[in-house]
């Protein structure tokens, strides 16, 4: 019987938005936000027991496959502007040590985003994957899942074994994910040889067209299943636009008993790309489409997502322009969140439930061009932010979203109601809204600052979806971003009449 496999495991996310406001610092990796705490040693697993997370996935998949685990330390942050040089060296430092520190080991298994811009690193993972190669060497298997946004670089290819990569947006298989490793790591201690072949797609996709669920994906993620039938592991990412990266953009990763066998296989899935790009669906209501549609609204809800506040791609979470346009047209029945607005939660908490009090909503981060709206609310109820996620992405796991509060408009022909937090934190899950009194369901027209993620749980009650471009820090139109560093060119928006411009 072959001797227990012992197998290190840590995590590190962040997903960098490179013309965000704030950055993340060391405080922003150790508290809890949508997602937990930094967690030491032991709590890696226990304090992600069950819940859909990579390292989650693959401990259990690990410990059912009779791998011992050696727990170092995990953390993430909310999606911002770049990681400080601080907390990146302090977290790698710390990283690096424990791994150094639980003794022999056979493997590696890291939990990563794969979009990760520090004020002096435009490649966070390659550089953090290259030092951990350099501590383990090159005769220990390293590998690591990332996230569907991740814009690989060869770099980190280079110095990780295998890379999986999450298959949906919505993120329903981030678990899955991380438990891919274990079988590949098996493979790789059982001495067989991957190659791989890791190929760029010539053009840029923004998120919020970026829905497995819709063409072009719900074809091209079928790829990877039948490529698993030739014994070819095919991973695909989409990337994530507003990190300013010369790597930023989709890709394909193939991993094969053959050099050959791995190429063909990313070729082909690049190929499918190129020849699909007109099935891409780009468009955004501006705000005015946006209210004269919400106004009409009978029946099942509408779902308005205000794709460029959305926290969970670096933005402030607190912009006003939808708000401030629906109060204008006077539309009914209005649900919103989340807000990030530590100041308007803390004043509700002050004049207590029932109150009625004036306030100047949103717009706190300093994000240029933005202003509150100046308003009187019912304070309707208040939390203390413990948010349990009820949908199928989050499922299992708490979100920390601080002193929160439910705020209704008053003295205006709009009746809109709203959700404040003091953590910022994207809104995905109907829990968000649940938790604090207010059913979704009961409202003509659901806001949610989200991009994609919100279609897992608000789908089944939606009647109708849309996105909208109110101004933020998350700009969904590519061509508005004043990008620096990219190397490949954006999406043909306009693509449904061009014909397909080939490999080239
Ligand atoms: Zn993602």
């Amino acid at each position: 019987m072959m001797a227990t496999k012992r197998i290190a495991i840590a995590g590190f996310q962040h997903e960098t938005n490179c013309f965000g406001v704030t950055q993340a610092g060391l405080h922003e990796f150790e508290m809890a936000d949508s997602w937990p705490s930094m967690l030491h040693g032991a709590q890696v697993i226990s304090e992600t027991f069950g819940m859909n997370l990579p390292i989650a996935g693959f401990a259990k998949a690990a410990a059912a496959a009779g791998f011992e685990i050696a727990p170092t330390l995990w953390c993430s942050a909310e999606p911002s502007a770049h990681v400080t040089d601080h907390a990146f060296e302090t977290i790698c430092e710390m990283l690096l040590d424990r791994i150094r520190d639980v003794g022999d080991i056979d493997g590696v298994y890291l939990d990563l985003h794969g979009a990760m811009v520090t004020e002096s690193l435009a490649d966070g993972e390659g550089e953090l994957l290259r030092r951990v190669r350099e501590v383990v060497g090159f005769e220990v298997p390293v590998v690591a899942s990332l996230d569907l946004h991740a814009n690989i670089s060869a770099e980190m290819v280079d110095n990780a074994d295998y890379l999986s990569v999450f298959r949906t947006y919505p993120h329903l298989d981030m678990a899955e994910t991380g438990a891919r490793c274990v079988p590949v790591l098996q493979r790789l201690l059982a001495g067989e040889t991957l190659y791989k072949a890791f190929q760029p797609v010539p053009y840029l996709i923004p998120l919020h067209a970026q829905h497995t669920g819709s063409k072009p994906f719900s074809e091209i993620y079928q790829l990877p299943e039948r490529f698993e039938q030739q014994e070819i592991l095919a991973e695909i990412a989409l990337g994530f636009t507003a990190a300013d990266f010369s790597d930023t953009g989709p890709s394909c990763l193939a991993y094969a008993a053959t050099a050959q066998k791995a190429a063909a296989a990313a070729e082909e899935v690049v190929h499918l790309f190129v020849s699909r790009e007109a099935d891409l669906d780009c468009s955004m209501l501006s705000l005015e489409e946006t209210v004269s549609i919400c106004r009409e609204r009978r029946g099942k809800p509408i779902v308005v997502a205000d794709v460029q506040d959305n926290a969970g791609a670096g933005g402030t979470s607190d912009t006003t322009g939808l708000l401030a346009a629906l109060i204008e047209g006077g539309t009914k029945s209005v649900l919103m969140g989340l807000f990030h607005d530590p100041e308007s939660a803390k004043q509700a908490h002050e004049a207590g439930e029932g109150a009625r009090i004036k306030l100047a909503v949103g717009a706190k981060s300093n994000l240029a061009g933005h202003v509150p709206v100046k308003a009187e609310f019912e304070v309707l109820a208040l939390g203390d932010g413990l948010c349990r996620y009820t949908g199928k992405m989050y499922g299992g796991g708490v979100a920390t979203l601080g002193e929160t509060a439910a705020l209704r408009l008053v003295g205006h022909e709009a009746s809109i109601d709203l959700v404040v937090t003091s953590i910022r934190n994207q809104c995905l899950d109907r829990a968000h809204f649940t938790h604090i009194g207010l059913d979704p369901t009961n409202y003509a027209v659901i806001c949610v600052k989200s991009t994609v993620h919100f279609r897992a749980d608000f789908e089944p009650i939606a009647g109708d979806i849309c996105s909208v471009s109110s101004p933020g820090a998350f700009l969904c139109n590519l061509e508005e971003i004043p990008y620096t560093c990219i190397s490949r060119r954006l999406v043909n928006t306009r693509c449904a009449t061009v014909a397909s411009t080939g490999t080239g």
